[in-house]
């Protein structure tokens, strides 16, 4: 197992839809628990294969949720049921979300309070559950992942604004840019 560099935005791979696993192998074990010992020693609470540079659709989380989910595990192939989004603007306090592949930043979001998922587990056996409240906002996040879209691309017009303007400050428009958890600087601070 190894800590792998993760991907930060600009890079086309967080930005195209990453395609379907179609064999579920050892070797596609051993990228899933790369993934976990990278989100591990970045203190994240997800992540998704593009951000390690694999463009599969694949995501590993570990949350602590009163959902009938594991609090740590990993889905393939995921397809995702979202509830209603409340039309009311983002609490800059309690729903601002950040991302590994943004390092630094976060930016408050609505999301739904509830959704469905259902995927596929490392030996190709079909897996399912609902989650709520920040749990469900996790697996939004990390689904957005798999179709090539950032949270930051979710935001509303006056965050929108400020995310673009700290992005371009950054210089993050191209492919390439990484940050390797537990060499570099933690950028959240952890
Ligand atoms: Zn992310």
């Amino acid at each position: 197992m190894s800590v792998r560099p993760v991907v930060i935005t600009g890079d086309p791979v967080l930005h195209r839809p990453a395609a379907k696993v179609t064999e579920f192998d050892d070797s596609l074990r051993e990228l899933i628990a790369d993934m976990h010992e990278t989100m591990d020693a970045a203190h994240g609470v997800g992540l998704a294969a593009p951000q390690i540079g694999v463009g599969l659709r694949i995501f590993t989380f570990v949350f602590d949720n009163d959902d009938d989910a594991p609090n740590r595990g990993e889905i393939i192939n995921p397809v995702l049921t979202v509830g209603k989004i409340s039309e009311q603007r983002p609490d800059p306090d309690e729903e601002a979300e950040g991302c590994l592949s943004v390092p630094g930043y976060s930016f408050p979001l609505k999301r739904a309070e509830w959704v469905r998922i259902a995927g596929f587990d490392p030996h190709g056996q079909p897996i399912a559950w609902e989650a709520t409240g920040w749990f469900a906002r996790v697996m939004q996040h990390e689904y957005d992942h798999l179709d090539g879209k950032l949270y930051v691309d979710r935001l509303d017009e006056k965050w929108s604004r400020k995310a673009r303007k700290a992005l371009k400050g950054e210089g993050w428009r191209e492919a390439g840019n990484t940050w390797t958890p537990g060499i570099d600087e933690d950028p959240f601070g952890h």
